[in-house]
């Protein structure tokens, strides 16, 4: 696909509905969050390489978390994974209010902090350092994200969501994951949705996996 028109004609016929999302990935260039040699692919919808053994998400997977996050605007978000920045954008396009970003990669971090500040992005957060616990400073949060794959929910991110607050998570083993929306209810996360079959890099840290080989 050589247009984010284009991408977000296939995003609708994969079937991603939300209007709010669909119109985000019309708005954020996501050219400038990849690697000069990977310019030529960005609107194509697959995974691309961005450096130190990690990628920024395929576009349909992304839109697949936005759409079951249940963004609106005023919502206050925590993302866990920041990569190369793309997806911390296309959520301020939503939102318009404060994004809490964390990367363990101090390298990634740096240059999705460049990034988002070349294109006039203000208004996004962005943390060094293991996420895996959320980022208990900034809570409580309405809406937390975890952009790689995690064997369960780990138990500080209740304490971090308000009440009727959504966390969405790749849950599963290294190799297979399925993305699960879960809404905090009282002292209970109540999973409200779940969309099969997906491949995230892990969460490495205290809440990650034990081992893992890239
Ligand atoms: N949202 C990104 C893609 C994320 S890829 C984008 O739009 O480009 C997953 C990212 O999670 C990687 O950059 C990886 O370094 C990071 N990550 C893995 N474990 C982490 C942890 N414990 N804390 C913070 N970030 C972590």
């Amino acid at each position: 696909m050589r247009s984010r028109e284009e991408l977000v004609e296939h995003l609708k016929r994969s079937g991603i509905r939300d209007e709010k999302v669909l119109k985000a990935f019309l708005k954020v260039l996501r050219g400038e969050f990849v690697p000069e040699e990977e310019r030529e692919y960005a609107y194509n919808d697959t995974a691309l390489p961005i450096g130190y053994g990690q990628t920024i998400s395929q576009p349909f997977t992304i839109a697949s978390m936005l759409e079951m996050l249940r963004l609106e605007r005023g919502l206050k978000v925590l993302e866990v994974g920041t990569g190369s920045g793309y997806t911390a954008a296309l959520i301020y396009e939503i939102t318009k209010s404060p994004v809490y970003s964390v990367e363990r990669i101090p390298e990634l971090a740096e240059r999705a902090r460049k990034t988002l500040r070349r294109l006039g992005y203000n208004e996004i957060y962005i943390f060094v350092g293991d996420g895996s616990g959320g980022l208990p400073q900034y809570a409580p949060y309405d809406r937390i994200i975890y952009h790689a794959a995690l064997p369960k929910i780990p138990s500080p991110i209740i304490g971090q969501l308000r009440e009727g607050g959504i966390v969405v998570a790749p849950i599963g083993d290294l190799h297979y994951q399925d993305l699960v929306a879960y809404e905090k209810r009282g002292d209970k996360l109540v999973e409200i949705e779940r969309r099969e079959g997906f491949v995230f890099v892990p969460v490495v840290g205290k809440y990650g996996f034990r081992s893992y080989h890239f």
